[in-house]
């Protein structure tokens, strides 16, 4: 069994990797060294933090440069204003159209709206559903509440499974808004999910969060600097066990490697995935003897000591993803020795019961599996390698079942690849894509577009001797 993970050693990893994989130096040149950011105080700043526990300073304070949204009675500051101009129009053009429910409120406005839900509910209802006076991110001008142009699901949870809600969570980082709210996280931001709330912090961080898969300020705020800092990020062990963890420079390449640990001799597959659903990515490893550890993230690099979550997997060959829609937790799909696919629902962030388990599959023996999203429609699906290198495709319904359809032969030649990761913003926000390991050891890129597959790249060479994490 392994050692205990280690806090990566920061120190230059630099020429063994250009040793093994000489073409991954120019993406290591452009990365930028990480900086630990600072909750922002000052409330005039588009990246100003307020929650429930950092009230306005002043608590009175009255937004600069506030506007009226055209056509409405609404204020906000003037540059949330233009670019919410400009997130309605782009909601138009998609048939999707919103309309503002809510936006700029002073302190004596959010006093006796807070005021109201207090006499309505008592105070413990109403500070989980409205922020008190001086505690508001509507107090600063930067906050808006939108809803469908047709009323539909206004401030209700439902918003987000409406078109504009949809579109909102998909696209509200390109105008410079985050979801402020979201879903899961309340124990982090104080507040249930409001799908509806957008929140301007600028396009820069707006990206950047996006990109690395941030969920809340306050994660973004909080200095973390996790071991693996996000689903894009290459994990893998090499021949001597060594397992190392690769953050992508989100232009297509990989930053500097750092090293996680040792003793992952035992390996049989490795997976990288936010398991607990905290925000921070963990390690689920099978190993070779078949039993199945999970070792938890930590915020500020490391892991908790790895906890057995199954037991007897040795013959299994293991998939772990979003298989059920709306659920908190990932889950595993996996084929068995005998080629049936089962798959085990993760109901609590923790171990996997056998009880759990349903079967969605037979006759998989001779099908090697990989797990993306290739049409794109926010459900996993799972690409079948057959032993004559054709690639098959299985759509699934996002309730871990498949679609009823005939199969679509997606690749040819695909029994060169030896393993492969479907992953986000590896080449900038919003691209998706495939990375996989060749047998001839080149690692390569595949895009993933609307429409089908982008053109491949190769992004390392010498990679035949590592096993990579999915
Ligand atoms: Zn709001």
């Amino acid at each position: 069994m392994p050692s205990p993970i280690r806090t990566p050693r920061l120190r230059a990893r630099l020429l063994s990797v250009v040793v093994l994989c000489c073409t991954l130096l120019g993406g290591m040149l452009a990365a930028q060294p990480a900086t630990a950011a600072v909750p922002v105080a000052n409330p005039n700043s588009y990246h100003v933090l307020v929650t429930k526990s950092r009230p306005l300073n002043p608590l009175n304070y009255i937004a600069p440069d506030l506007v009226y949204f055209p056509g409405t009675n609404y204020v906000l500051r003037r540059a949330v204003s233009a670019n919410l101009e400009s997130l309605f129009a782009g909601a138009r053009n998609a048939g999707a159209p919103l309309s503002v429910v809510s936006a700029y409120r002073s302190y004596a406005e959010q006093a006796s709206l807070y005021n109201s839900y207090v006499a309505r509910y008592g105070q413990a209802v109403a500070d989980t559903i409205s922020a008190r006076p001086g505690h508001s991110e509507h107090q600063t001008g930067l906050a808006v509440d939108v809803g469908n142009a047709n009323g539909s699901c206004g401030l209700g949870a439902c918003f987000g499974t409406t078109a504009g809600g949809k579109w909102v969570a998909a696209n509200a980082w390109r105008y410079g808004f985050i979801i402020r709210y979201p879903d899961g996280y309340q124990s982090t931001t104080g507040y249930t999910y409001e799908p509806w709330h957008l929140r301007y912090v600028g396009r820069p961080l707006a990206t950047e969060m996006k990109t690395r898969g941030i969920p809340t300020l306050e994660h973004y705020f909080d200095g973390s600097n996790p071991t693996i800092k996000s689903p894009t990020d290459l994990t893998a062990v090499d021949s001597a066990g060594v397992l190392w963890n690769y953050p992508p420079n989100w232009t297509g390449g990989f930053a500097q490697r750092a090293r996680v640990g040792s003793g992952w001799g035992g390996l049989k597959a490795g997976f990288t995935t936010d398991w607990n659903s905290d925000g921070i990515q963990d390690i689920l490893a099978q190993w070779q003897d078949g039993k199945l550890t999970l070792y938890r993230g930590l915020r500020g690099g490391g892991f908790q000591s790895p906890i057995r979550i199954g037991s007897g997997w040795a013959n299994h060959e293991i998939t772990v993803g979003t298989w059920w829609r709306g659920s908190r937790y990932p889950s595993v799909v996996t084929k068995d020795g005998a080629g049936r696919l089962w798959h085990y629902a993760n109901n609590t962030g923790g171990a996997l019961s056998s009880q759990a388990r349903g079967q969605i599959g037979s006759g998989w023996q001779n099908l090697k599996i990989t797990l993306a999203d290739f049409d794109r429609d926010d459900n996993q699906d799972v690409l079948a390698t057959r032993t004559n290198g054709e690639l098959v495709l299985y759509r699934s319904n996002g309730k871990a079942r498949f679609i009823y359809e005939s199969r679509r032969t997606i690749g040819s030649g695909w029994q060169h690849i030896e393993s492969a990761q479907a992953v986000s913003g590896f080449r900038g926000p919003d691209s998706y894509g495939l990375t996989a390991r060749t047998s001839s050891g080149a690692l390569r890129h595949y895009p993933i577009n609307s429409g089908g597959w982008g053109g491949s790249f190769t992004i390392g060479l010498g990679w035949q001797n590592y096993r990579l994490f999915r």
